[in-house]
């Protein structure tokens, strides 16, 4: 059999090996909110997911399972959104990463699938190294690896929902895919301004659709998938070899 690269599919005594030669683990946080008419729901635990076990798979770091729920209170307007609060979402990840601080973990990296949690998984890294010594890396695909999507995908196509993470998901889960309800709309307004306010993503996007979404494709989405897991396969081995700067 060829070697484990999840967590939870090991049994302890494969994990105790794991851990008396590595300190590194990959952690995937997600969210379960609306992303448009056309994609499901759990599109970003999904990428999160998909991401992180693929790399698992290729590097030989273990991944954890994906924390599915995250910050989502701005995507309420719609149905079947869900969302924790922050201290929730900080507070369960914290507690993971003492338990595996407790099996000698050194370094988390987390594949975070939805930008709504990163001021909470900042607060996270910061307490885990404060409180811990455990040394947190915030992956997130559209703006650690922004180089490769402003490569492949056109501005309206890099927002939420639209083309770039539609293409993901027709490529890693085509079947949940509503083709059928493909939807383009320009926002009304940002998130950012020139000063904050917190906005509801239903004020901006009757669809939620944050972009183009009818020029995405599976196989737009299977160059994506591959450009990302090289990319962030770098990122592993620069934390392996203590390179990576933040
Ligand atoms: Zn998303």
């Amino acid at each position: 059999m060829d070697k484990k690269s999840s967590l939870h599919h090991m049994t302890y005594e494969e994990a105790r090996e794991y851990f008396s030669g590595r300190d590194l683990v990959i952690l995937p946080v997600g969210s379960v909110e609306q992303h448009g008419p056309a994609n499901p729901l759990g599109t970003d635990m999904l990428i999160a997911e998909a991401l992180a076990q693929e790399v698992a798979s290729r590097s030989g770091v273990i991944s954890l399972p994906v924390i599915p729920f995250g910050i989502s209170f701005h995507h309420m307007g719609f149905p079947g959104t869900i969302t924790v609060g922050e201290d929730s979402l900080g507070g369960y990840v914290l507690d993971v990463i003492r338990s595996l601080s407790r099996w000698g973990v050194k370094k988390v990296l987390i594949v975070n699938g939805h930008g709504g949690n990163l001021p909470t998984l900042q607060i996270v890294a910061r307490r885990a190294m404060d409180e811990l010594g455990v040394r947190v890396y915030v992956y997130q695909w559209w703006t650690s690896s922004s180089h490769i999507l402003e490569e492949l995908f056109e501005e309206d196509e890099r927002g939420h929902a639209s083309g770039a993470e539609t293409s993901l998901n027709m490529h890693l889960h085509p079947e949940l895919v509503r083709r059928d309800r493909l939807t383009d709309e320009r926002p009304r307004g940002s998130f950012g301004g020139k000063v904050y306010r917190f906005v509801y993503t239903h004020e901006m996007s009757d669809s939620g659709v944050f972009g183009r979404q009818s020029s995405a494709s599976p196989e737009r989405g299977s160059v994506l998938f591959e450009r990302l897991v090289e990319d962030l396969l770098r990122v592993v081995r620069e934390m392996e070899e203590g390179k990576l700067e933040g």
